[in-house]
Order: structure tokens, then C-alpha cells, then sequence
């Protein structure tokens, strides 16, 4: 599932290969992901566009088109990867946006979300108007003071787009057990040292797996073994255990991130 990192992952693809080129044509293969548009308003508002330099928000790409603005989410099963001309197709290619050098392909097996055109950056802004800060960016204080307002549990509190924008499950996690807290603790409780812990172990979390273009499944993280049956904690060894919460599974370690804390910690 395309968290933060991926989508970061995408940005840099854009970036790099059709960042300052011009769209000679847009190819809609599946108008089912375009949200409030259609092949044709896409395909000539963006034609003789150049790309300019793309930004992200959370799981959102942005990417203006030196007037109109591209927008992308990627759902559950999203991704936009670089081709050469006469790459093959993949059959969940939903959208591919031609350059003279190459393509760029939307593919999404599920098109939970998909492909927005924003006619500029205050259509761009009412899109995001519901998002929090984006969490790479999101400081110490301003993460305190989102966490210390909110009334959910921590895991709840930490995928919800509209405090935090940027956070899945895997990544939620991630978090809580580098951090060493316990997911279904309610998010307001957590200590000053404890938001601080936290704030630590996002920032360390996002940047390694920003780096790495996905959450990392080697070297020590929770994902890397959370699949695993019968696992255990890749820093205690103690079992891993596993619950529902909102319909996702989350993973914990009992032993490093206990559900009551004891006073002093
Ligand atoms: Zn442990």
C-alpha cells in the first residue's frame, strides 16, 4: 500500500524524468480513475504542457502543468513508473502521459482513488483543504500539540489524514513500536517525554524509509517480520502480538511497548 515514502518514491520519478518536458499526449486506458475529469478535459488541458517541478502532500502527488495542476493519489495499489517508448504494458496501466523521451504510466489494479485536474493552485489547496501537515515536514511542537488534542488512540490518531497526512498502517506501526508505545494508548495520555520519544522515532522512521523509496523490510524493523508467523520482536525477541484496529491488522510488541505504563517511565 503507497505511503508517504512511496509516494515520495513517485515524486522523484516525475521529477527526474519529466520534470521541464512538454506532455505530447495523454493515453487514458481506464477513465474509472479520473476523479471530477475526463479523457478529453485531461488530455487538452495538459497537451503542449511542460511538467514543472512536483511537490507532495502526505500520500498526494501535485504536479503543476504551468497553469493546470496534476494531482495523483494511489489508493491502495497505486504507482507511476518511467518507460521508454514501446516498454510493454502492464494490464492495470491506467493512464499513460507521453514526452518525446518516454512515458510516464499510472497503473492501479483497484482505483480506490486516482487522477484529479486542478485548474490552478487554489483548486489544488481546496483538495488538501481536509489534510493535516504533511508529516516529514509536521515539527516537534506542532506534533505535540496534534496528539495532545486528539481524543482516539495513538494508531488511530497517527493514520488519520486529517491530523497527520502521510501515515498507513505499516508505517503507524512502524512508529509506535520504534518509539516504544503501545498503539491502542490514547493519544492524549502519552507524557511530554513520551511525545518526544515519538516525534524521534517519525522523523528517524520517514527519513530511513524515504531513503529507501519503502518502509524497510531488513535491518531490524517490525516490517520486516510482522508476517512472519509466530514472530518476535526484532529488539526483545519477546512474541509479537497481533489485533484488529479499525479493520487493519497492528502489530505490537507487548514486552517493548506495554499497554499500561508504569509511573516514572
Ligand atoms: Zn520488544
Amino acid at each position: 500500500v503507497p505511503e508517504l515514502p512511496d509516494v515520495e518514491g513517485f515524486r522523484r520519478v516525475l521529477a527526474e524524468h519529466a520534470a521541464g518536458r512538454r506532455v505530447t499526449s495523454v493515453v487514458v486506458h481506464d477513465a474509472g480513475v479520473l476523479r471530477g475529469t475526463s479523457p478529453r478535459a485531461l488530455s487538452d488541458a495538459l497537451r503542449g504542457r511542460r511538467l514543472e517541478k512536483p511537490g507532495r502532500h502526505g500520500k498526494w502527488l501535485v504536479a503543476p502543468a504551468d497553469g493546470p495542476v496534476l494531482m495523483l493519489h494511489f489508493g491502495m495499489t497505486g504507482a507511476l513508473t518511467w518507460h521508454r517508448p514501446g516498454d510493454p504494458a502492464d494490464r492495470f496501466d491506467r493512464i499513460d502521459f507521453h514526452f518525446d523521451t518516454g512515458e510516464l504510466r499510472f497503473a492501479d489494479m483497484r482505483k480506490l482513488q486516482g487522477v484529479r485536474l486542478a485548474a490552478d493552485d487554489h483548486e489544488v489547496a481546496e483538495v488538501l483543504a481536509d489534510l493535516g501537515p504533511d508529516a516529514l515536514e509536521v515539527g516537534e511542537q506542532a506534533f505535540a500539540d496534534l496528539l495532545a488534542r486528539r481524543r482516539g488512540r495513538l494508531k488511530s490518531v497517527l493514520t488519520d489524514q486529517s491530523v497527520l497526512a502521510g501515515l498507513g498502517n505499516l508505517l503507524a506501526d512502524e512508529v509506535t513500536w520504534q518509539g516504544r508505545l503501545n498503539p491502542f494508548r490514547p493519544a492524549a495520555e502519552l507524557s511530554d517525554a513520551e511525545r518526544r520519544r515519538l516525534f524521534v522515532a517519525l522523523r528517524r522512521t520517514l527519513r530511513d524509509s524515504v531513503r529507501a523509496g519503502r518502509v524497510p523490510t531488513t535491518g531490524g524493523w517490525l516490517t520486516g517480520v510482522r508476517d512472519e508467523p509466530g514472530a518476535g520482536c526484532p529488539r526483545c525477541g519477546t512474541p509479537l502480538v497481533r489485533r484488529r484496529l479499525s479493520g487493519r491488522g497492528t502489530v505490537w510488541c507487548p514486552h517493548c511497548q506495554p499497554e499500561r505504563v508504569s509511573p516514572g517511565r
